[in-house]
């Protein structure tokens, strides 16, 4: 490999910087020349590249968002769409991608990867932490950050007045940063995709509101279809239990926001220089991931599978510090 394309696509996440920035170096210090590509598949497509020196990530892994910038792109699902990607591939000399993004960007790396016979590397760049195969995502640990931030504030608010609060965070199908931030902030209890099919969670959690006589409750909800948000959850509350003075606080994008916590920075430049390490020992196809602290390759096609199990540990730690 003499040269590699580095690209960030998908939603953007805190660290994303850290990681194009290690990406760089290490390739740079193995002596492969690195092209950034802007606004994810859609710059593969439209050619959008510059050549990246060392200095062209300098004072960047403070910074959140992605200097590449991200898009989400119709046209890379398409034959044809892949077809214009492969040839900027070809015109500019890239031999190899390292794509920094979600599952969405990485089933797009897969099936780029195997039309063409190209070698990708991928990093799990998510708040979502939703990939398996990885303990934790780039992005995840200052999101989670930022939402107990968040819930400190609001609970000062909550425990003024008696309410039962829901507060809806990102996650899609993934309840780990409802729940990790429940712990963190001392909420009551989290509404998470994972569980709601086999109970009816907030029926269960206002029988126990009522057991603890609390009078004013905080619960973390995942922004997703199967728990329905906290704005239907907050409908089902003043029509099925009319005696609670129900509040929504919808997070939204702040949570993607800010400079990047120390976690994500080191999580990000041991996984960007692993990206260039796994090329040096022709691995493909692989997302980097991190289990029990030790870097680990994990192919595309399980690291998209969905099959992500809540920590049944975490659930009870929740359970039984908010008694
Ligand atoms: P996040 O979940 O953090 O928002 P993501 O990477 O999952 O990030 P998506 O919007 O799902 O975000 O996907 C990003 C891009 O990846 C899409 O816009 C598209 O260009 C590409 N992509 C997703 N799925 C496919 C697919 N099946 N085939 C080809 N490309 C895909």
């Amino acid at each position: 490999i003499k040269c590699i394309g580095v690209l960030t696509s998908g939603g953007d996440a805190p660290g994303m910087n850290a990681a194009i920035r290690a990406v760089t170096r290490a390739a740079i210090f193995n002596g492969i020349r690195v092209k950034g590509i802007y606004k994810g598949y859609r710059g593969l497509i439209a050619g959008d590249v510059v050549e990246f020196k060392t200095d062209s990530v300098s004072n960047i892994i403070q910074r959140g968002g992605t200097i590449l910038k991200t898009a989400r792109c119709d046209e890379f699902k398409t034959i044809e769409g892949r077809k214009v990607a492969y040839e900027t591939m070809t015109r500019e000399g890239i031999n190899a991608l390292v794509v920094i993004g979600g599952d969405g960007s990485l089933t797009g790396a897969n099936i780029f990867a195997n039309e063409y016979n190209i070698p990708i590397v991928g990093l799990p760049g998510t708040i979502d932490n939703d990939l398996n195969g990885t303990d934790v995502t780039i992005g995840y640990d200052t999101a989670l950050n930022t939402i107990m931030e968040a819930v400190d504030k609001i609970r000062d608010t909550a425990t003024s007045h008696e309410r039962l609060f829901f507060i809806e965070v990102m996650g899609r199908n993934c309840g780990y940063l409802a729940l990790n931030s429940a712990i963190a902030a001392g909420a009551e209890a989290a509404i998470i995709p994972e569980i709601s099919i086999e109970k009816d969670q907030l029926a269960e959690l206002i029988e126990q509101g009522f057991r603890k006589s609390k009078n004013s409750s905080m619960v973390l909800v995942t922004e997703s279809e199967v728990t329905g948000g906290a704005l239907k959850l907050a409908e089902r509350v003043k029509n099925e239990y009319p005696q609670y003075d129900v509040r929504v606080s919808i997070l939204g994008h702040l949570q993607r926001g800010g400079s990047p916590s120390a976690q994500d920075r080191i999580l990000a430049s041991r996984m960007g220089v692993a990206a260039i390490q796994a090329f040096l020992e022709d691995q493909r196809n692989v997302m980097i991931g991190i289990r029990e602290n030790e870097i680990d390759y994990v192919p595309f096609q399980r690291a998209i599978k969905k099959e992500r199990e809540i920590s049944e540990e975490l659930l009870e730690v929740l359970r039984i510090s908010s008694i």
